[in-house]
């Protein structure tokens, strides 16, 4: 498949060889939540500069990025959206220190989502996003899901328990 994908300089090619293993890895993720979204028609554009990362499509009139493109940050920071039903810490959307390669991955779940939303015409929101973001962690990084989710307080008995069963 030929896949237009924009590196920018400000990427060091440790991860920039990344890329294009880790764009396969999350379309096949999604994939089998949207089954009928085409995800190959989307463009990727990746840079250590950008904050934040983004998905966007013009109008036809506009004549410029007429392809859907996928813009992504490759900082090491996750910043999640503070959605109350999901349980978001709040740490996690202030922006919570957890790599470039699963911070990217994440990215790329979340605009991928995005993209899924348009193709299907659905909510635009950010609650299906952020939730797949957290399912993405949960499967293949159970501990930075737990750091990204409110931690029920522990009771005096949990702590009793602790403390004479051992942790774990
Ligand atoms: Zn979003």
């Amino acid at each position: 498949m030929n896949r237009v994908i924009t590196i920018r300089k400000s990427v060091p090619a440790s991860i920039a060889e990344k890329i294009p293993v880790m764009i396969d890895n999350a379309i096949a993720w999604l994939q089998k939540k949207y089954p009928s979204v085409d995800f190959s028609t989307t463009e990727y554009i990746f840079s250590a500069s950008y904050n934040r990362s983004r998905y966007f499509r013009n109008n036809i009139e506009c004549g410029k990025y007429l392809a859907p493109n996928t813009c992504i940050s490759t900082r090491e920071r996750l910043f999640l959206y503070d959605m109350k039903s999901l349980n978001v810490a709040k740490k996690a959307t202030r922006g919570l220190k957890i790599g470039n390669e699963v911070q990217m991955m994440c990215a790329l779940v979340h605009e991928l989502t995005h993209h899924a939303q348009h193709e299907l015409n659905i909510s635009r929101g950010e609650l299906e996003t952020t939730r797949n973001e957290l399912e993405y962690l949960q499967e293949f990084h159970p501990e930075i899901h737990k750091k990204c989710i409110k931690q029920k307080r522990k009771t005096y008995l949990d702590k009793l328990l602790e403390k004479h069963l051992g942790n774990n």
